[in-house]
């Protein structure tokens, strides 16, 4: 793993899903193989493989204080194109420092993650105005994660975090996303720790090799996401669970 600490230029960004985004690192130890933010190699000039490099923003907590002061309050997402509580962060505490700051100022957060890393900041989550926390769950099947997203935490302790959170009263959702093989025994296991699941289709193609590989073709399918989706409506429908597919 290559790890550089770099100064950033600025940290609050705007963004397309929600008002703004923090992104304190840039890279993700995570190494999902379909994920979507590789694009970032592109900007930073990275020319190694995704999942093999992280750049720490050493002054994300310094650059956020001053930030926040000149910009109108509106939702941030943490974070958007790495996760905010990958490995790394255990030691530098940059999400920490952030959420910390945004709570203080009483700023909408949506903080997203495959980490329960996350339950270390529990203290600055009970105490937030205005927080939620999703965690991304895409399959049931710890054999299948581990195909997919090597470098991210298993499933089970994804849903244990997810429970200890709705426990301590932290508003949660899940994010089934990308829709992977074992996605649609989900629902029954997500009932009762999060207040609303999204569902989304694979929309990239950067882990078609891993379907190949593995003989999965006939589930990166539009036959199969779309029957996956409504069985994943339906399973809420049955348990009172507010569900939104997104494509
Ligand atoms: S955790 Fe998110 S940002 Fe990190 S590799 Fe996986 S999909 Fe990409």
């Amino acid at each position: 793993m290559i790890i550089r600490e770099i100064q950033a230029k600025s940290i609050l960004s705007a963004s397309k899903i929600y008002p703004y985004v923090i992104n304190p690192y840039v890279g993700c130890q995570h190494a999902c193989s379909y994920c979507y933010a590789r694009y970032m190699k592109k900007f930073t000039g990275h020319k190694e493989p995704w999942g093999t490099f992280v750049d720490v923003k050493i002054n994300a907590a310094e650059l956020l204080r001053k930030e926040i002061c000149k910009k109108k309050k509106a939702t941030v997402w943490v974070s958007g194109v790495c996760d905010p509580y990958q490995p790394l962060e255990k030691k530098y505490e940059l999400t920490r420092q952030c959420l910390q700051i945004l709570a203080r100022e009483e700023w909408p957060v949506v903080i997203q993650t495959r980490s329960p890393l996350i339950l270390r900041d529990v203290d600055i989550l009970k105490e937030a105005k205005n927080v939620e926390v999703g965690f991304s769950i895409t399959t049931a099947d710890d054999g299948i994660r581990k195909l997919f997203e090597p470098g991210a935490p298993p499933i089970p302790e994804r849903l244990n975090a997810l429970s200890e959170l709705h426990r301590l009263g932290v508003r949660t959702y899940a994010m089934v996303a990308p829709i992977l093989p074992g996605s649609e025994m989900l629902v029954d296991r997500l009932a009762g720790v999060v207040d609303y699941i999204l569902v989304d289709r694979m929309n990239y193609h950067h882990a078609d090799f891993i379907y190949r590989k593995y003989g999965l073709e006939e589930k990166m399918t539009e036959e199969y996401f779309l029957r996956v989706s409504r069985q994943i409506t339906s399973d809420c429908c049955r348990l009172g669970i507010e569900c939104t597919t997104v494509f």
